[in-house]
């Protein structure tokens, strides 16, 4: 993987396009599109598919339709495909009027059926679904062909009518291809595309009792559509053959091109939909959108931005070959993007309080602050500042080791914005002897936190105005999975025995700077020396502000860079 890589690096599906446009093939129209299953959310592999369809079809002025893959009926699947439809925009991409549905093509997809049994191309089979898998042989030897293999084609045509009428139960036929049972490719033997299940769909109701199935709705939804690429992940590539079968045989007007990429695949999470739901189930994170999920609408809950997401996207490139991509580099990514455009605010996680026994009582001063050093013309802030502040606990130690350069008795810091200050006693629990409060003295001269003679500190603190601060809770988050590879086999028990106990951690009575209490969803802020945060979508208000860490700001994909273990 080349990290380098800029946007509008070429790939090797840009290329094939570019090419075709060059030679006049589909009278230079690119059309794509991107076909989820509404059995799920979306999650970050998904959204590489997205960019990658959206993103050609934009490139080249074309377009990309939306088309949800809805022909299993058995799922329940309004609040996916609502779900699938806000994260698509939300991303950034846009299908215009063409959103469409698989099921808007059953009876076109009955019509190219019976077609196919009038050329003897196709046969209800009686065997039973055991029986079927069977006669289906393996890798290494050839199927047989089932004894109802040569049905009349009058003889299919009428039972397959009166499957559609519901004449039958559940799997006592099927219809299949009549292609070739002694084929290298499993896919080729004689696979089935049509089979009964008497339940109502979500959108066609009553109408249908057989249900098409996904190679041969398929490559007829891309010719029907019109689709001139359609692009997929590499398990498809051994289904090209029969994509190419059906529209060969059926002679569609329109015959797109299937090009396989290789799946994204991240460290540290788990990526099939199937196992991901399993999370929601079981309890195991709050839903789909827990900020922990690699779902887009985790993500987004956790303060990713689209453009985060799209220029990860864009950074991990499309390549042939399947990869594992570190966390890390979305991580990375984000960190990038809100670099530039987060206002830095102060926000104490732990508290520790302060009293500044020489600070006049009663006095309280408005401290100016730069909002962005990335970005000056974001400003400056006032912050308040009084007799007792916030710090974090952490920044303190009674019997600091050698190291410690952050405040201990004694010893002089900075705080940020405000004054050098100096510790001169300290307050203990009676019971637990833990220390409870410090005492500090300032130096009214060293105002906006810059000394006068040139006397230098080695630790600069964040802190927040106790009288003026916001009580927040605030969640901070780890990897779902401890293990790089969640899946990986044979280490004993399955993914959801190797959870990370410790990926979440909820705060509680986090002092805030109180130019946080009107932060607005779906923004984003700096906490200085703590990361990215954002206020939870869901869980936000003013009565409770509650704030999500986006990302440290520790960048471990520069050290994995470094240790050369990624490039
Ligand atoms: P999952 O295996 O996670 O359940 P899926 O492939 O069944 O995913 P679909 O809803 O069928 O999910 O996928 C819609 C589109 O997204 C397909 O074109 C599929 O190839 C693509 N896609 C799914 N997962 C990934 C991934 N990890 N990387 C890139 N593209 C993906
Ligand atoms: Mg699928």
């Amino acid at each position: 993987m080349n990290t380098n890589e800029s946007s509008g690096a070429s790939h090797f599906i840009r290329n094939i396009i570019r090419e075709d446009l060059e030679a006049g093939k589909n009278d230079g129209r690119v059309i794509t599109r991107f076909p989820p299953e509404p059995n799920g959310y979306l999650h970050i592999g998904h959204a590489k598919s997205i960019c990658l369809n959206f993103g050609l079809a934009r490139e080249f002025g074309g377009r990309c339709h939306l088309r949800f893959d809805d022909t299993n009926p058995a799922k329940e699947e309004v609040e996916y495909i609502e779900s699938i439809q806000e994260d698509v925009r939300w991303l950034g991409f846009d299908w215009g009027e063409h959103l469409y549905h698989a099921s808007d093509y059953f009876d076109e997809l009955y019509d190219y059926a019976v077609q196919l049994i009038g050329m003897g191309k196709a046969y209800v089979d009686s065997l039973t679904a055991e029986e079927i898998r069977e006669y289906r042989g393996t890798l290494t030897q050839p199927g047989r062909e089932s004894p109802y293999r040569n049905r009349s084609v009058d003889e299919n045509l009428d039972l397959f009518e009166r499957m559609r009428r519901g004449e039958f139960e559940d799997g006592e036929h099927v219809l299949r291809a009549k292609i070739d049972m002694a084929s290298p490719n499993m896919n080729m033997r004689d696979p089935t595309i049509y089979r009964i299940r008497r339940m109502p769909h979500h959108r066609t109701g009553d109408k249908w009792v057989i249900y098409p199935l996904y190679d041969f709705t398929h490559c007829l939804s891309d010719a029907i559509e019109g689709i001139t690429h359609s692009v997929c992940t590499l398990e498809f590539e051994d289904h090209r053959p029969l994509y190419d079968w059906v529209l060969d045989v059926l002679q569609t007007p329109c015959h797109p091109q299937q090009i396989e990429f290789a799946r994204l695949n991240l460290t540290h999470t788990v990526m099939s939909k199937r196992k991901l739901l399993r999370l929601v189930q079981e309890g195991v994170v709050s839903g789909w959108d827990d900020p922990r999920m690699p779902t887009i609408s985790g993500l987004r809950r956790r303060g990713y931005t689209p453009e985060s997401i799209r220029n990860f996207c864009d950074r991990i490139g499309v390549a042939k070959r399947n990869s594992v991509v570190e966390f890390a580099l979305l991580e990375y990514c984000l960190r990038q993007d809100l670099n530039r455009r987060a206002p830095r605010y102060m926000g104490v996680l732990k508290p520790l309080k302060v009293v500044i026994v020489n600070y006049p009582e009663g006095l309280e001063e408005n401290l100016e602050a730069i909002n962005n050093p990335e970005d000056i013309s974001m400003g400056t802030r006032m912050v308040p500042f009084s007799r007792e502040i916030y710090i974090e606990r952490d920044d303190f130690m009674e019997n600091p080791p050698k190291k410690f350069y952050r405040l201990s008795p004694g010893k002089e810091v900075r705080l940020r914005y405000a004054y050098f200050i100096t510790c001169v006693d300290l307050i203990k629990d009676e019971k637990t002897g833990e220390v409870v409060e410090l005492h500090c003295t300032y130096d009214p001269a060293t105002r906006g936190g810059d000394s006068p003679d040139g006397r230098k500190v080695k630790a600069t603190l964040h802190w927040v105005s106790a009288k003026k601060a916001l009580n927040a809770e605030v969640r901070l988050y780890d990897h779902l999975f401890t293990q790089s590879d969640p899946e990986e086999e044979g280490a004993g028990g399955d993914f959801l025995a190797r959870l990370n106990p410790r990926s979440l951690e909820v705060l509680h009575d986090c002092k805030l700077e109180p130019g946080l209490a009107d932060a607005s969803k779906e923004s984003f802020y700096q906490f200085e020396r703590l990361g990215y945060f954002c206020p939870d979508i869901k869980d936000f208000t003013l009565e409770h502000p509650v704030f999500n860490r986006s990302v440290t700001l520790r960048d471990t994909w520069a050290k994995l860079q470094k240790a050369g273990k990624a490039d």
